[in-house]
């Protein structure tokens, strides 16, 4: 199995090969066809399955073929649930996306706004974001989530432990309704398939 099988771009090939990647891990074989495809997807996958390049490759994919508008809105938002997440989806983010005309930038608590604000203000194509800090910005009329086509949920388990639903919830109540939903877990407990079902359109099943 090979990368060039899945429906990427060659940008997106010549990412992958940069990064040294031969064969797509699992979860990447089973998520990337269907995501190009427009689907939302619930997926199993923990930490080191490469569930991150997962989403991201097909997400870039996604929006390098969609139209840029102007003031570059955000199109595609990644929810995590800490900041160390935050910031590695971001390099992951900034990597795969070397070879494309995509912007991207992370936001999260615990540091000043201001540099995240000014990163906001140039345009960005995909953000990176932790709950609190996105709700935040958006409450100070600096961010707007009305032009987002797709939702990333990662380690939505964890963001459910840590007592983001509420969050979670306000968040889905800031973007349109019609958009691709992709919902990443370690485990599946009553509340999480609940929160899915209340995310999800149909979602296609994948596990690592
Ligand atoms: P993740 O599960 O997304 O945190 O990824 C775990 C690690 O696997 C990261 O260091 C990635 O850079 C690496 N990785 C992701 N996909 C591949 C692949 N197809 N081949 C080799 N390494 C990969």
């Amino acid at each position: 199995m090979s990368f060039n099988t899945l429906g990427l771009s060659e940008a997106l090939l010549k990412a992958i090969s940069k990064k040294g990647y031969t064969t797509p891990s699992p979860i990447q074989q089973k998520a990337i066809p269907p995501i190009l495809e427009g689907k939302d997807i619930l997926a199993s996958a923990q930490t080191g399955t490469g569930k991150t390049a997962g989403f991201t490759l097909p997400l870039l994919q996604l929006l390098s073929q969609g139209q840029t508008l102007r003031h570059r809105p955000v199109r595609a938002l990644v929810l995590t649930p800490t900041r160390e997440l935050a910031a590695q989806v971001f390099e992951n983010v900034k990597e795969y996306s070397v070879f494309l005309d995509l912007k991207s930038a992370v936001i999260f608590g615990g540091v000043n706004q201001n540099s995240q604000v000014n990163q906001l203000r140039q345009g960005v194509d995909i953000l990176v974001a932790t709950p609190g800090r996105l709700l935040d910005l958006n409450n100070q009329g600096l961010l707007s989530l009305t032009k987002i086509e797709i939702l990333v949920l990662d380690e939505a388990d964890r963001m459910l432990d840590m007592g983001f639903l509420r969050d979670i919830e306000r968040i889905m109540k800031l973007m349109p309704s019609r958009r691709q939903n992709l919902m990443f877990s370690a485990t599946f407990s009553h509340d999480i398939k609940k929160l899915a079902h209340g995310i999800l359109h149909h979602p296609v099943q994948v596990e690592a």
